[in-house]
């Protein structure tokens, strides 16, 4: 039997009733004849809460520790699912990321995925039951939870996609699809009925946190195909897949923004070979990651440099601050 891989967002599990919704919605999908991996967000932004309540507590909390932390929110949204579609009499099993086989590296935060063994959800699925997974996490070849960076979740459907060979990867947001610009900033952005995966890997690196950019680059790399929709309409959304001649034709796709990057000038800076070396070390030296760079042409022998810092919002993993006491390295 052929399989959906079905990923629904924080909004979308938001509450009991939409935990409900999202059951029947799946539901509809396994009567219709297909095998129904399912794979959830926290509920919410109980992610941001759990950041913010481990903040209170400690400014530098331990990588490990916050994984085992952040884990929480997802292994709620999965257990909620599996008992609102058990209620529905049909039968469903959750997994955390460990039990689905995703095998990470150690990089606390942001680890990348090695190996996907996903013998349990396999056999799951041969026994007709709807398999659930909590996405966002993993587990390190030396036994730890990990976690795979903010928007997670998007990856951990592509890459059970790919290892299952699912024949779609539907991602279930709050939004209809992907848009020329984000909705929410510009009413009337267009909906883009279908986008190669390297204008949307140029998208979503670049902010259009619709999906994360390393789910994109997956897909891409596994030739998964992925349906971006509302999971509070039958719309079609987006199709995410290999360029067509009519996406050719396509000169610019959408616009994308960052509120997280912050712009630094510092002006009248003597033109002297070493002194942005200076700048910079002093900057790499207080674990600021430095992004773009750009500096003016020189006048009476003084010049002024502008430079970006990045994700000042969303404070985990941290980005511009120390990381677990070391510090973090400047990207250029
Ligand atoms: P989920 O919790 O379902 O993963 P996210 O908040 O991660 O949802 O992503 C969906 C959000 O992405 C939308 O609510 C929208 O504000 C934002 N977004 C940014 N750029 C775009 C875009 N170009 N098209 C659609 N949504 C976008
Ligand atoms: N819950 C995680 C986050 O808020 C992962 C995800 O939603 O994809 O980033
Ligand atoms: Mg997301």
């Amino acid at each position: 039997m052929s399989l959906i891989v079905q990923k629904f967002g924080g909004t979308s599990v938001g509450d009991a009733d939409r935990i409900k919704n999202v059951a029947r919605r799946v539901v509809e999908t396994h009567k219709a004849g297909k095998d129904v991996l399912v794979v959830v967000s926290a509920m919410g932004d109980t992610t941001d809460d759990l950041v913010e309540l481990a903040s209170r507590i400690s400014p530098a909390p331990p990588g490990r520790e916050m994984d085992m932390l952040l884990t929480a929110g997802e292994r709620i949204s999965m257990a909620l699912l599996a008992i609102a579609i058990q209620e529905l009499g049909h039968d469903a099993v959750s997994f955390t990321g460990s039990q689905a086989g995703i095998i990470t590296t150690t990089d606390h935060g942001r680890a990348k995925i090695v190996d996907v063994r996903a013998d349990r959800i396999r056999e799951a699925l041969a026994k007709g039951k709807i398999a659930i997974v909590a996405g966002f996490q993993g587990v390190s070849e030396t036994a730890d939870v990990t976690t795979l960076g903010r928007g997670g979740s998007d990856t951990t459907a592509v890459a059970l996609a790919a290892a299952l060979g699912a024949e779609l990867c539907e991602i279930y947001t709050d939004v209809e699809g992907v848009f020329t610009a984000d909705p929410r900033m510009v009413p009337d952005a267009r909906l883009l009925h279908a986008v190669s995966y390297e204008e949307m890997l140029e998208m979503a690196a670049t902010g259009a946190r619709v999906l994360m950019a390393r789910s994109v680059e997956y897909a891409r790399n596994y030739g998964v195909i992925i349906r971006v929709a509302s999971s509070f309409s039958d719309a079609a959304g987006t199709f995410v897949r290999e360029e067509d001649e009519r996406m050719e034709k396509a000169i610019i796709s959408g616009v994308t923004h960052d509120v997280s990057e912050g712009k630094v000038t510092v002006q009248g800076v003597t033109d002297r070979a070493g002194i942005a070396a200076r700048l910079f070390r002093t900057i790499a030296d207080e674990g600021i990651n430095v992004d773009m760079i750009v500096q003016n042409v020189s006048m009476a022998g003084h010049t002024d440099i502008s430079f970006t810092v990045c994700g000042v919002t969303r404070a985990w993993p941290p980005t511009c601050s120390m990381r677990s006491g070391r510090p973090a390295s400047t990207s250029r």
